[in-house]
């Protein structure tokens, strides 16, 4: 039984995302994707067991999935996790997202990167006021335009069944901030819920979690919280959901 899947990206043809999301396996080929969701499906009807079917980070391309593909293959439920400023309507880019674009403008690998003094995992670890910082010295200010979902398209998902909640108040190692600090910053998010009205669940961002702050996040009011299997230094607290990236 498969709990709880997590997808970022979704292409049609190779070309249609950035090369260092192949690079790194954060986007998956549409129809094998729908085949492979099809199969999931199938097994759960036997099982009766039912699938999360995850979507982090707010990317367009989820909408390459048929319109009918989740009323057609009831045992999967499609969720969408936005950020705080994703679900308040601002589609700045990411700064990841921001570095991965210029990348790809500039025909810039992965390996080049050390090179270039940027390391994606320390990137990780900042606040992202300070990833922007950082990428900006590399990138140069430019915005590139990302493929975000737009509040109306989020609309709509809702409207076909899609469930929303929360990938956090910002998109860094949560993990990282003291208790006060993080529960301001949580208090936040969990009002964006409630007004937004959308799901009391929190998708940790990069899966990064520890029972501190899921207990923190537990106490504000959040019902469901998610992380990544594939994430090995996360918390012991079995309430918190681990997704198995596709
Ligand atoms: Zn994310």
């Amino acid at each position: 039984m498969i709990e709880a899947i997590c997808l970022h990206r979704i292409h049609d043809n190779d070309s249609d995302v950035p090369s260092v999301f192949h690079d790194i396996n954060m986007t998956i080929q549409i129809s094998d994707l729908l085949g492979m969701l099809s199969d999931l499906d199938a097994t759960n009807r036997i099982s009766n067991t039912t699938t999360l079917v995850t979507f982090d980070d707010g990317w367009r391309d989820l909408l390459l999935i048929p319109e009918d593909f989740f009323d057609k293959h009831c045992t999967l439920m499609p969720v969408i996790f936005l950020t705080d400023a994703q679900l308040t309507g601002d589609l700045t880019p990411m700064p990841l997202h921001r570095l991965y674009s210029w990348m790809q403008q500039n025909d810039v690998s992965l390996t080049d990167l050390p090179e270039l003094q940027i390391n994606r995992n320390n990137l990780k670890d900042l606040r992202v006021k300070d990833q922007h910082q950082l990428v900006s010295i590399v990138t140069g200010e430019t915005q590139h335009s990302i493929d975000y979902l737009t509040p109306s398209e989020v609309s709509q998902l809702k409207a076909n069944g899609w469930a929303v909640g929360s990938h956090g108040p910002e998109h860094c190692d949560l993990r990282l901030l003291n208790d006060d600090e993080l529960t301001n910053l949580l208090s936040t998010t969990y009002s964006i819920v409630q007004s937004n009205n959308i799901k009391p669940w929190i998708a940790w961002p990069e899966g990064r979690w520890n029972n501190r702050i899921a207990n923190i996040a537990r106490e504000l009011g959040f019902e469901r919280q998610f992380g990544l299997v594939e994430e090995n230094r996360r918390g012991t607290d079995d309430r918190v959901v681990l997704r198995k990236l596709w």
